[in-house]
């Protein structure tokens, strides 16, 4: 079961240097920006439109088909692989990343 920072603790998301916004930094790097594309167009979702900053307003990209069906995989567990990298069973530790200062307690 994925426990998404995104949702339960206040991952913020991340504007990219080419103009989208993303759910969170993990997902920014090339290689993982590369998977969650594949996995949007897997799904037949514009990804590379839904999260463009000059294209629509934060709150229609909180609402578009991609960030929808990424909210919606975080039941299911259909994300793409660097959501279970990051925030997949066992993952991390730390509810603020960083340790000395997490609330996380083992078994939330
Ligand atoms: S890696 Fe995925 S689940 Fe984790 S914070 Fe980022 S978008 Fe959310």
């Amino acid at each position: 079961m994925i426990k998404p920072r995104c949702l339960l603790h206040n991952m913020p998301m991340f504007l990219s240097a080419d103009n989208h916004l993303k759910p969170c930094c993990f997902l920014n790097t090339t290689t993982e920006w590369n998977e969650f594309k594949k996995w949007a167009e897997g799904h037949n979702l514009n990804i590379e439109d839904d999260l463009n900053v000059n294209n629509h307003t934060m709150a229609e990209i909180i609402n578009s088909p991609t960030w929808i069906k990424l909210l919606d995989g975080f039941k299911t567990g259909d994300v793409p692989r660097v959501c279970n990298a990051e925030c997949g069973p066992g993952s991390y530790s730390s509810t603020n990343q960083s340790s000395k200062h997490s609330d996380y307690k083992s078994g939330n």
